[in-house]
């Protein structure tokens, strides 16, 4: 067989045996049991149900173990795995259906009742299906020790994955990526993870593949939960705990509980954990790393840990759907000496930033950044004009402005839809909110453009204070007039009570917030 990145992996991942993969509530399962189940159930994809290579089956669940299975067996099978975002309505869900051509989904009993109406056969687990639909018990039958990965034959070039985008900037986008995309993942998520820990000078041993927990607080549906949590932990023989959906004080306890080595999740996810009131009641001491990504973390959040979590190896990690997660990271000293920065290219990834037209910037510019390595996907699927625009001469342009430095370290300054342009001028939220974030009333904050006749747009901020802390416009106009130029303090200040409207990637969807605020 040629090398099937996604079966070596689960080939290889029996190794670590009677170790626990998984954790969910109270249960635990071992690499060896998953192995079974997965290679049991691509049996029945491919016996019972006729898939075949390149066939897509969704898979639509919160965070279970049946995810991970269902997952490896869709990969095992040659299939085509296509996670559909369980935050989704059914509307959404019927379009994630209906463009990927499912020809089966295997869903949670929630999903399936959202799923129904699309006719695609479902396989139902955890709370009833529809009318029709098979449990995933009766499909699994008998799982033996003995149990086989189906033949297929599968090239690295083969695709092997649709994630959708997290929908920030518009609609979803499916992402085709290849079993090579996949298959370098856990290269870049261990290099990187031991490059934060040796750094920091907290045993490198664990980092080098020794016993690693990781607690995994976003889903597994994002490449995040995906590439950087799971397929991780079953290169390394880490134990992967699951959630239902995040919630600080259980992550506390879970924490305590499973004697976790590292959290994986949004910045957020860190900055709630530390802001939780019985914070201080929990023995913390096995953490070792906090691995987040996926949306910006401000400097704020670094001394924050420090303080809160001392001697920790907290990691900042860039990557997007479209690179297979983790594609650029910084950790250890380094990430102390530049905590604005993202940090260095993983060892497979070229990176460069381009002007409007194209050209090459030198170090310092600002620009768009692109990518490119064996980490960036196939391109969208069913988006012929939305690839051709984003893929060019084998570069990923991300809609990113970033900067890099003389020494290689690369910054965002903001997303290239996100910017307010002021009078001619650049503002980049990202810059203001993390400016925000040094006040201690703040608790979180999204910047955004208002329309201003004379000047195109004004800086406008919506603030949500910590938990009774008060503050005024004028008082945190005051507090960044003493960190930022002038042009770029808001001058619209809104404060809001409920919790800024984040997508499960931990983004702030500023087109609901613009709507709220502006009507617009
Ligand atoms: P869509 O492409 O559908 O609009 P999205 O870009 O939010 O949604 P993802 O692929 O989940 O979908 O997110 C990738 C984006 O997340 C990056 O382009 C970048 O803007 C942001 N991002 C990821 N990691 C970081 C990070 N460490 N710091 C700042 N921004 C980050
Ligand atoms: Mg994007």
């Amino acid at each position: 067989h040629a090398p099937a990145h996604f079966r070596t992996l689960l080939e290889m991942s029996r190794f670590h045996g009677e170790k626990t993969f998984l954790v969910y509530e109270d249960e635990h399962i071992t690499f060896e049991e998953h192995f079974r189940r997965a290679a049991t159930l691509a049996r029945r994809l491919v016996e019972e149900y006729g898939v075949t290579k390149g066939d897509r089956v969704a898979v639509a669940m919160r965070n279970y173990p049946e995810w991970v299975v269902s997952f490896s067996a869709v990969l095992a099978a040659g299939a085509i795995a296509v996670p559909l975002n369980a935050w989704w309505t059914e509307p959404e869900l019927a379009y994630g259906a209906r463009d990927s051509r499912a020809k089966l989904i295997i869903a949670d009993g929630e999903r399936a009742a959202r799923l129904a109406s699309t006719g695609v056969p479902l396989i139902v687990t955890r709370g009833d299906g529809p009318a029709g639909a098979r449990t995933f018990a009766d499909v699994m039958g008998e799982v033996t020790a003995d149990v086989k990965l189906p033949d297929v034959e599968l090239s690295p070039e083969d695709p092997a994955t649709i994630f959708y985008t997290s929908g920030t900037t518009g609609s979803p986008k499916g992402a085709l990526g290849s079993h090579r995309n996949l298959g370098q993942s856990p290269m870049t998520v261990a290099y990187g993870l031991m490059r934060a820990v040796a750094m920091s000078g907290r045993d490198p041993a664990e980092a080098a593949g020794a016993r690693r927990v990781t607690l995994l607080t976003v889903p597994l549906f994002h490449v995040t939960g995906c590439f950087s949590a799971m397929t991780g932990m079953m290169f390394t023989g880490g134990g992967l705990v699951l959630m239902y959906k995040w919630d600080p004080e259980q992550a506390l306890r879970l924490i305590e509980r499973e004697k976790v080595t590292t959290m994986i999740g949004v910045p957020t996810n860190a900055w709630q954990l530390m802001s939780h009131p019985d914070f201080g009641r929990y023995d913390l001491s096995s953490l070792t790393t906090l691995g987040y990504g996926g949306a910006p973390a401000p400097p704020k959040l670094l001394e924050r840990i420090t303080e809160n979590l001392p001697d920790r190896a907290p990691s900042n990690g860039y990557g997007m759907t479209e690179t297979t997660a983790l594609a650029i990271g910084n950790g250890g000293a380094d990430y102390q000496a530049r905590p604005d920065s993202i940090g260095l290219p993983s060892p497979v990834v070229d990176v460069r930033v381009v002007g409007p037209m194209g050209d090459v910037l030198p170090p310092g510019e600002v620009g768009e950044l692109c990518l490119r390595g064996p980490n960036v996907i196939l391109g969208y699927w069913n988006k012929p004009e939305a690839t051709a625009q984003t893929f060019v001469d084998g570069w990923l342009h991300t809609g990113d402005l970033g900067r890099i430095d003389e020494e290689g370290f690369v910054y965002i300054v903001d997303r290239a839809k996100d910017m307010v342009i002021r009078g001619g001028e650049n503002v980049y939220c990202a810059e203001v909110e993390a400016a925000l974030f040094e006040h201690p009333a703040v608790d979180d904050a999204a910047v955004i453009g208002v329309p201003h006749d004379e000047l195109g747009e004004e800086v406008g901020a919506v603030i949500r204070l910590a938990p009774g802390a008060t503050a005024t416009p004028e008082e945190l106009r005051s507090f960044l007039a003493d960190r930022i130029a002038k042009f770029k303090i808001p001058v619209h200040v809104w404060f809001r009570d409920a919790e800024l409207p984040r997508n499960p990637g931990g983004k702030i969807l500023k087109t609901h917030l613009r709507r709220e605020i502006l009507g617009a």
